[in-house]
């Protein structure tokens, strides 16, 4: 975990206040150091998620086959440095700051850090879209992944100011 200086400055380097997460309501994520790979998102790239999350997502992705609905893994564990490169990346295609916000957490408190945050995608839809609301996988997903330990993260309207993100799961084994 980096140090709240760290955050701080990264934060800064953004143009944000060092108590940017505070007002908004945001929790930190301490980056996960024990990972298992779940297998391979819809790009060949590597998904890894800390280990109860990743056998969760497996128990959770086999009783979906069992249902003939198809769940593939988008994206799992992302570090505080890969969180700071994806904003960068889209201040540098000429994102402003507010509106990337808006999608990604700033470093150090995206779930993504934790290893227990999936992306999750399905067969007709393979990117992190909203059109996976409409998929059978997203209904499913509403119905049975609490079962699981997966809650909907970040529903419309959440009150932490992200933009509704369907495809986004959270394990929290208390659920
Ligand atoms: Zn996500």
């Amino acid at each position: 975990m980096k140090s709240d200086n760290q955050i701080c400055r990264i934060l800064a380097e953004f143009g944000l206040p060092p108590d940017y997460a505070d007002i908004r309501g945001l929790v930190p994520y301490a980056e996960a150091n024990d990972l298992i790979n779940i297998g391979l998102n819809p790009f060949g790239m590597p998904v890894h998620l800390e280990p109860e999350a990743g056998k969760a997502w497996y128990r959770m992705h086999d009783s979906a086959a069992e249902d003939k609905i198809i769940l593939y893994p988008l994206s799992g564990f992302r570090s505080i440095a890969l969180q700071t490169e994806i904003i960068r990346n889209k201040l540098n295609q000429g994102w402003t700051i507010e509106d990337i916000m808006k999608a990604n957490a700033p470093p150090g408190y995206s779930q993504h850090h934790s290893g227990k945050a999936l992306d999750i995608c399905t067969d007709s839809v393979k990117t992190p879209d909203v059109a996976f609301e409409k998929t059978k996988a997203f209904k499913w997903l509403i119905t049975y992944a609490s079962l699981f330990g997966f809650i909907l993260s970040y529903p419309k309207d959440n009150p932490f100011g992200f933009i509704y993100e369907p495809w986004h799961w959270y394990f929290n084994k208390n659920v």
